[in-house]
Order: C-alpha cells, then sequence, then structure tokens
C-alpha cells in the first residue's frame, strides 16, 4: 500500500477529482478526512471508502473560513493522532458567468480558488511541523497557466496564484521536510458550478487542442495526486504536473 497508516485531508472530496482522490487514498491504506461543504455527498464517499475496507471521516470545512480550518486540523489529530498529507482541492469554475468582467465572480474565486489554498497550507504547515515533515499537493489547473476564452480572468489568476504559492511553500517549508507541489487537470468533466465549458459545443472546440483527444478522467487526475503525496515522490518539491493529455505542451 502506498500510503499505509499516512493521515490525509481532502478538501472539495465530496465530488468529481477531490472524491476519486479521496477514494485511490483509501484504497492505498491512508486515512482520510473528507472536508466539503456538501455534507450528505461528502458521507456518502465517506462510507464507500469505510465499506471497501478503508478508513474515512466527513468533516464540514469552508475552505475561506480561517477558524473552520483550525478545527478540522485540530480534530484530525484528535482522531488520527497525524496530518501527513493535505490535498488543496475544491474550487470554483470560471465559467460560471457568461461576464467576463464580472467582478462578483472575481472576488469569489480569488477567496475560495487563492486564498482558501493559503489558510489551508498554513494549517497544515503549522501541524506538519510537528510531525517532522508532510506533502501538500495543490490543484491548479491549464488555466492556472495559460489565459482561455470560455474562462472568467479570474479563475486564471486564482490558480495561477496557486502555482506560484506552491513553490512559495516548498522554498520555506523545505526544511521542515514539508514537501509541496501542484497537479495541472486540462479538459475533464465539467465542475459543478461549470457554465459554458459544460456545453458540449464549448467542450467540443477545447477538445481540439488536446492532442490525446479526448478529455481527462478523475481517476487519472487522482493517480498523479497520489504519486505527489506519496514517499515515491520524496525528492519532488515546487514541482507542476500536468495532467492534460497534452494540452499545455501545444
Ligand atoms: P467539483 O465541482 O466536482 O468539486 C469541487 C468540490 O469543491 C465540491 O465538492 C464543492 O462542494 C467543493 N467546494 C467548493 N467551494 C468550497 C468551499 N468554499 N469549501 C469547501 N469545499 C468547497 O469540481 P472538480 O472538477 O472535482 O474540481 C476539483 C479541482 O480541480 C478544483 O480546484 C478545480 O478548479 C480543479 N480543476 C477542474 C477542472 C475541470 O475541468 N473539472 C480542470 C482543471 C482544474
Amino acid at each position: 500500500m502506498r500510503l499505509k497508516d499516512k493521515v490525509a485531508i481532502v478538501t472539495g472530496a465530496a465530488s468529481g477529482m477531490g472524491a476519486a482522490t479521496a477514494r485511490r487514498f483509501g484504497k492505498e491504506g491512508a486515512k482520510v478526512v473528507i472536508a466539503d461543504m456538501l455534507e450528505a455527498d461528502g458521507q456518502a464517499v465517506a462510507l464507500s471508502i469505510n465499506s471497501a475496507g478503508g478508513k474515512a471521516v466527513f468533516m464540514h470545512l469552508d475552505v475561506t473560513d480561517e477558524a473552520n480550518w483550525a478545527k478540522v486540523v485540530d480534530e484530525t489529530v484528535k482522531q488520527f493522532g497525524r496530518l501527513d498529507i493535505l490535498v488543496n482541492n475544491a474550487g470554483i469554475s470560471g465559467s460560471a458567468t457568461n461576464d467576463m468582467l464580472d467582478s462578483g465572480l472575481w472576488k469569489r474565486l480569488m477567496e475560495v480558488n487563492s486564498t482558501g489554498v493559503f489558510l489551508g497550507t498554513a494549517a497544515a504547515v503549522r501541524q506538519m511541523r510537528h510531525n517532522g515533515g508532510g506533502s501538500i499537493v495543490n490543484l491548479s489547473s491549464i488555466s492556472g497557466v495559460v489565459g482561455q476564452a470560455f474562462v472568467h480572468m479570474g479563475y486564471n489568476a486564482s490558480k495561477g496564484a496557486v502555482r506560484t504559492m506552491t513553490k512559495s511553500t516548498a522554498v520555506q517549508f523545505g526544511a521542515d521536510k514539508i514537501r509541496c507541489n501542484t497537479v495541472h487537470p486540462g479538459l475533464m468533466p465539467p465542475m459543478r458550478t461549470s457554465g459554458a465549458t459544460a456545453d458540449p459545443a464549448v467542450r467540443a472546440k477545447m477538445l481540439k487542442a488536446v492532442p490525446l483527444g479526448r478529455a481527462g478522467e478523475v481517476d487519472e487526475v487522482a493517480n498523479a495526486v497520489l504519486f505527489l503525496a506519496s514517499d515515491e515522490a520524496s525528492y519532488i518539491t515546487g514541482a507542476e504536473l500536468y495532467v492534460d493529455g497534452g494540452y499545455l505542451a501545444m
């Protein structure tokens, strides 16, 4: 088992890639905290992991709430004794509106996608220092590297911030044996909050820019997160792993 006895928090684990990652972690021997605002869906993911012989609990978390972060990390340590892995996966879509100049969406994107990752990193680093190290994996996107026609620039900016704050984390806390890396998914199943990028006509246009000629699957992202979270990536920090079918190679 690749994560035997590791304790992991996965944010946004009630849905999509977070749920796939949490399930994969459960199969690999980790004790997993499903941290999300969606209680019923999160409980269902935890139940599926426990029914398959793994160990998971649901905890309510709004990633924009610093006090909530402290509570989740404290409760994790109370239940499982330590924190080894944080996956900052929770996020909202940049195609929720067609108004590319909507300032309200800009603020919300930065708050959830960027500030949420900073607050999670701060809470985890404080705890991981006590454990003698840990691994943080942040979900950025192809949108954290390039601009796109159908995506609000707040999404690109928020994911670009995740990309660079990951490198800051790697540089500043390497001496504490804390590694931090990004995974950058490309065209994946739509997010719950997706608008235009869930439209089949828009997706068909986006597919033309994918060398592998298909959308990715949530388990393909979970595989990449698992590798970076695990000790197999013990000398990898500050790195970017693109899981995009070659989109960024074009
Ligand atoms: P999803 O919408 O299926 O899941 C996102 C999860 O985050 C949901 O469970 C939601 O409840 C949770 N969440 C949202 N706001 C939250 C908050 N404030 N506090 C706690 N939880 C919150 O999306 P997904 O496709 O699984 O995306 C996962 C991550 O991957 C996101 O960061 C997203 O930006 C990124 N990403 C997605 C795609 C894609 O096409 N789906 C592509 C590249 C990157």
